[in-house]
């Protein structure tokens, strides 16, 4: 599955937050939930649009779509020389598709800032800092393996190494490789092959006191302010409201604690829904009365890859896909009513899905 990883410095409220994560009961009287290993938890994405399917179709289960958190603890000034757990964490990393980047915005004399003060600026550009040695490293090194090449006259060798030197400029300047403005396929022809981490796309969660909620404090402010130009979301949330809130079963006792801070939605299900955005994914659904589903899948991609991941026999067996779109269902109730409609479309190898399809896949037996 797709994995996200949870990095911070020490005590910013990492493990609260994954704690939170993996122990979420709000979903698990209908949907399943498991952690995988200690460190690794799935949680389902919350999506409305299932509620609505399940209401028209009255199917036997519903079963939503999912995506991985994992704690990535232990990151500290100097991981990048190999301090503290520094190289297996930094391999822990680079194994994640996207970051979740947690910073401490609230104050408390009781828990100990390893830096001496709350300044999440500062302390996000120190976990910043050994991701882009360890990527300088990296690019330095393929520089190296191809340099020759590109000065006999290389051709592929030479471009690659116009955009690596646009690579190592900007991680020397203390900015992340995700800030490299270049085309997806010059970046994979160029460093498609080192997995740098501050390539990855990130989202920031400004860990605030629940006094500071709905809407954060000066140091998330500050956060927010000094990421600007990242064009990084940042999410404030109170991981130890998450916390409690994780342990409420009953909707409407969540739901009032919800708003006694303000709140319409729980921070977790904000993060899970933004992190789903951040890789790139979007959703189909399958509706039959056994089965409501929905089913991840990258933006882009045609019908036979996106029957893929239901069954790959499906992809290679793929004839045609009969698609309805939620609000025409919603409208005429019945697949039938839609296709009375005139609303339900046949579509070829070449249709590309598109965020909350639902899907009936014809295939070869
Ligand atoms: P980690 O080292 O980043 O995983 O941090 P932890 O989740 O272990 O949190 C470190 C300490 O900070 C724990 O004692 C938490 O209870 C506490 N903590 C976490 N979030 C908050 C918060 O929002 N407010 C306050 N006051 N304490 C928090």
């Amino acid at each position: 599955g797709l994995q996200c990883g949870i990095v911070g410095l020490p005590n910013v409220g990492k493990s609260t937050l994954f704690n939170a994560i993996s122990s979420g009961k709000a979903e698990a009287a209908n949907y399943p939930f498991c952690t995988i290993e200690p460190n690794v938890g799935v949680v389902t994405v919350p999506d409305e649009r299932l509620d609505t399917l399940e209401g028209l179709v009255k199917p036997q289960r519903v079963v939503p779509t999912i995506i991985e958190f994992v704690d990535i603890a232990g990151l500290v000034k100097g991981a990048s020389q190999g301090a503290g757990l520094g190289n297996k964490f930094l391999a822990n990393i680079r194994e994640v598709d996207a970051i979740v980047h947690v910073v401490r915005c609230f104050e408390d004399d009781n828990i100990v800032h390893v830096e001496g003060k709350v300044d999440p600026v500062s302390d996000k550009e120190i976990i910043d800092a050994e991701l882009q040695l360890k990527d300088l490293d990296s690019v330095d090194k393929k520089i190296q393996r191809i340099d020759k090449a590109a000065r006999v006259g290389d051709a592929k060798a030479k471009a690659e190494l116009e955009i690596l030197k646009l690579y190592k400029t900007a991680l020397e300047a203390g900015k992340s490789a995700r800030t490299v403005q270049i085309s997806p396929e010059e970046a994979e022809a160029a460093i498609g092959d080192i997995s740098l981490m501050t390539v990855k796309p990130v989202i920031y969660v400004a860990n605030v006191d629940e006094g500071s909620l709905p809407n954060g404090n000066k140091y998330s402010d500050a956060l927010r302010e000094a990421v600007k130009d990242e064009g990084a979301e940042v999410i404030v949330i109170s991981a130890g409201i998450e916390a409690q809130i994780a342990e409420m079963e009953d909707p409407e006792e969540r739901e009032l604690f919800l708003g006694e801070y303000g709140l319409t939605e729980s921070g977790l299900s904000k993060l899970i829904k933004a992190s789903y955005k951040l890789l790139g994914l979007i959703t189909y659904f399958t509706a039959g009365v056994k089965e409501v589903r929905a089913w991840t899948i990258h933006r882009g991609w045609k019908a036979p890859q996106a029957a893929g991941v239901i069954h790959s026999d499906f992809e290679r067996k793929f004839i045609r896909a009969q698609v309805m779109k939620l609000p025409d269902f919603a409208q005429f109730k019945t697949e039938a009513g839609v296709r009375e409609a005139g609303k339900l479309a046949v579509e070829g190898k070449e249709y590309v899905v598109q965020d909350g399809d639902i899907m009936e896949f014809l295939h070869s037996a």
